[in-house]
């Protein structure tokens, strides 16, 4: 996949496809801005290059066609100022395609500026509409993708627009490329011991990284929800706990491929359990033989996260994708926590999946301590599980 390096960008009108659907408050703030700060490597190199630089990215989920003030990206270009501290102008259309867009497009100077409004405005963006495609993509010389939170669906902005450029027009940012780098080379090619800790709500959505993971690793964690439909498949009592019945067989059959091809594979021994899915319940430790009928695990217990920490030790390489618990509420956040230290504390390669696991990373302080954190959630779980991302063929065809 060719970057932005590889290009002659220099003096060019450049359209880079951002991701900035940054998580924000109930009160409109941004509560992590990552997904900006990442993208600035790119938007500098093509402020070195004396560019002019359009910026486009979808915000959260907005009825296409209705121009809500709440889905506008005036707070992330609010933001991008603070962060990019360049002397020329940053300034928002208006518009994504529309008059504003366009006129503000033919003034732009070298070295300027200017984020188009949320992509999903248009009802194209989502539908991968060509003609929509093609209005985006008459803005640029160059496209660049820099977007990897949405290089796993088919939009506009990630597919229908990239065969407007050919090979020498069109490129990765630095930030895509980091980020495929780092899921490629390291499931491919990972230093050894390798551990996976997989954990979240159900088995079903992480099936296919589980079963992907398992060919390439030394060793397997299990936790969150999804743990209790592996206990259960092991003839476990898992009471009330989150649990997929149609897929116990399937869990069986991970668990006996673990120990065909030599991959050691670790549950709970301990759990959290409550007796209802409340935030301020009642709750107690438990060995995971004794959860009682008419109570469900919410969190892994300590014991857990003894033996998880020892598991861990000797890793060279460790891919996290999904909380140990509830971490949400703060009771059943603990096993989330202490994971991302643990993780935290290794010497090894750490790769921690976006979403809700760059949540608790986040939440625990342990950023900085990480290898390399995802600033996508669903497109890193699509290239654990071995497939390939629409946005990404695109640029490679
Ligand atoms: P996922 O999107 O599959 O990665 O799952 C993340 C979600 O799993 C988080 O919102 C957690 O609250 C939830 N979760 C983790 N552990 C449990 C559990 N034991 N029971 C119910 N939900 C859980």
């Amino acid at each position: 996949m060719k970057t932005i390096k590889d290009l002659d960008i220099t003096g060019k009108t450049v359209f880079i496809r951002c991701d900035f659907n940054v998580p924000k408050d109930e009160d409109g703030n941004i509560t992590d801005d990552r997904r900006i700060r990442g993208a600035l490597q790119t938007i500098r190199y093509c402020v070195d290059n004396d560019c002019k630089i359009i910026l486009a990215s979808h915000f959260d989920r907005p009825t296409a066609g209705v121009y809500e003030d709440k889905y506008s990206l005036k707070i992330v270009v609010a933001r991008l100022k603070t962060l990019l501290k360049i002397a020329e102008k940053i300034t928002l259309a208006d518009d994504v395609v529309g008059v504003d867009a366009k006129a503000k497009i033919a003034a732009l100077k070298a070295r300027e500026v200017l984020v188009l409004e949320n992509l999903r405005y248009e009802a194209g963006e989502t539908k991968n509409d060509e003609a929509f495609a093609k209005e985006l993509a008459d803005m640029a010389d160059i496209y660049i993708n820099d977007a990897f939170g949405v290089c796993h669906r088919a939009h506009a902005s990630v597919d229908a627009m990239v065969k407007f450029f050919d090979t020498e027009h069109r490129a990765a940012g630095f930030l895509l490329s980091k980020e495929v780098n780092f899921f490629a080379k390291t499931i491919e090619n990972p230093m050894r011991p390798f551990v996976a800790v997989v954990g979240g709500s159900k088995v079903s959505g992480k099936l296919e990284a589980l079963r992907n993971l398992i060919e390439k690793v030394d060793k397997v964690i299990i936790g969150g929800g999804m743990a209790f439909t592996f206990l259960k498949a092991q003839g476990y009592e898992i009471g009330t706990s989150l649990v997929e019945n149609d897929l116990l067989d399937e869990a069986r059959t991970i668990m006996i491929k673990a120990r065909k091809k030599g991959v050691k594979f670790y549950l709970p021994v301990d759990v959290v359990v409550t007796p209802e899915f409340s935030e301020h319940g009642i709750s107690k430790y438990l060995p995971s033989q004794e959860i009682p009928k008419d109570w469900m695990g919410l969190d892994i217990g300590p014991a857990s996260s003894r033996l998880f920490r020892e598991v861990l030790n000797d890793a060279q390489t460790i891919i996290w994708n999904g909380p140990m618990g509830v971490y949400e509420w703060d009771k059943f956040s603990k096993g989330s926590l202490k994971m991302s230290h643990d993780i935290a504390d290794t010497h090894a390669t750490t790769i921690v999946g976006g979403g809700d696991t760059a949540d608790v990373a986040q939440k625990a302080g342990d950023v900085d301590e990480m290898t390399f954190v995802s600033t996508g959630g669903g497109a890193s779980l699509n290239l654990i599980e071995g497939k390939v991302l629409p946005g990404i063929e695109a640029l490679e065809q």
